[in-house]
């Protein structure tokens, strides 16, 4: 997967880029990212890249011209996706990352990071393909929404993670949240481990997990089972537990929560 970054801050990079999966992935050319700084790309004796905005008020705005210089050049002769990291664009989801995956898997994609004000609005309507926020709320750059989304994108990359079974059961892929997950030891604060994951016995442990799921789903998120896509993809046990567990108080049904209480 080929991504190009711009941005006025390149050395933000360094570390999340050669570190942990992504540092393997580069290794092993899984995924290639180029970063580069936005001041190349202007043509002024200071390099700059901000002017005072037009009309008045306060801040600086970022002009157009060295980034559209910048992402025409990145794009190396092809026809990547462009993507502006804003707060204005369309929230990051899970959909959304399989559908950029798929896109920088096809074209490679080039990452917009601003900065002050933002951008001049012409980089958006010339240069841009798509705007991006990873939430609803204002950073002071789009690096780190850069760096989120690369992260999100790597792991849909075939061999960047270890075992596809793990991506594949990631919360939101079937819609649901993932099931809770244990380790060594067996008993921590006087939580045991469920019975059933130290059985031996996979079906039963599969049951477990689905119904697992189901529940942290209820309890933290159930506004995803009101999406009909994911209601029709629940198993028909699922379905049963669902009908039966009606009004139950949720957070009683949880195992991590007692945990996390007695800590304190
Ligand atoms: N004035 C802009 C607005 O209110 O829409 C915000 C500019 S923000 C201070 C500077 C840059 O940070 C933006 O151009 C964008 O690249 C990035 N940014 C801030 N919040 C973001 C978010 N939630 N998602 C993605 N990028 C964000």
């Amino acid at each position: 997967m080929r991504v190009r970054v711009l941005t006025i801050f390149p050395e933000l990079f360094e570390p999340f880029l050669s570190t942990s999966l992504i540092g393997k992935a580069r290794e092993k050319d899984l995924l290639d990212v180029r970063v580069f700084d936005l001041r190349q790309f202007t043509e002024d004796r200071h390099r700059s890249v901000d002017d005072e905005p037009y009309g008045g008020g306060g801040g600086m705005v970022m002009t157009a011209p060295p980034w559209i210089r910048a992402v025409r050049m990145v794009a190396e002769g092809g026809n990547p996706w462009r993507v502006l990291l804003s707060p204005q664009g369309a929230r990051l989801d899970d959909a959304r990352v399989r559908e950029l995956a798929a896109r920088a898997a096809e074209s490679g994609i080039v990452l917009l990071c601003g900065r002050y004000e933002g951008i001049d609005e012409r980089v958006r309507q010339t240069v841009v393909d798509e705007e991006i926020s990873i939430g609803d709320y204002v950073l002071s750059g789009g690096e780190l929404p850069a760096m989120v989304l690369i992260e999100a994108l790597s792991r849909q990359v075939p061999g960047v993670v270890g075992l596809a079974d793990s991506v594949a059961n990631d919360s939101f892929r079937g819609g649901l949240l993932d099931y809770p997950h244990y380790t060594r030891p067996p008993v921590v604060e006087g939580l045991a481990v469920p019975a059933v994951l130290t059985s031996g016995d996979h079906a039963a442990i599969r049951r477990w997990r689905e119904s697992e799921a189901l529940r942290a789903t209820r309890a933290k998120r159930p506004d995803l089972l009101e999406r009909p896509e994911v209601a029709a993809a629940l198993t028909r046990e699922q379905r049963r537990e669902l009908e039966k567990g009606a009004g139950r108080e949720e957070t009683e049904r949880l195992p991590a929560q007692p945990a996390l209480v007695k800590s304190r």
